[in-house]
């Protein structure tokens, strides 16, 4: 099963800054390539700055309810297509962030 970094993270990929009942997305880190509960996690645990992912790239989040890997587009439909369950609408707010 792949691992979702952060701080207090619980089984479901959240954590101690995101933690609604929706907040179940993982993102990878261009840079480390590790998925995390949220970029604040990232970079209180990394050495380096959250690096932004590509659109482009085969897997950049990671569903924390079922472990499986999303592409961009499957994660733009605000819920996960294997599980069903639904993703934090506000994350939006924060896409240039773990996107570019
Ligand atoms: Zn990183
Ligand atoms: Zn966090
Ligand atoms: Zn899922």
């Amino acid at each position: 099963m792949m691992q979702i970094y952060g701080v207090d993270v619980d089984a479901k990929g959240r954590c101690v800054h995101y933690h609604l009942q929706v907040d179940i997305v993982a993102l990878k880190c261009g840079q480390c390539q590790k998925y995390y509960a949220c970029y604040q996690c990232h970079d209180a645990l990394e050495k380096h700055p959250f690096a932004a992912v590509s659109k482009d790239d085969s897997a950049p989040v990671l569903c924390g309810n079922c472990r499986q890997t999303l592409t961009f587009d499957q994660y733009q439909m605000g819920q996960c297509p294997f599980c069903r369950h639904a993703f934090n609408p506000r994350c939006r707010l924060h896409q240039t962030i773990y996107f570019k």
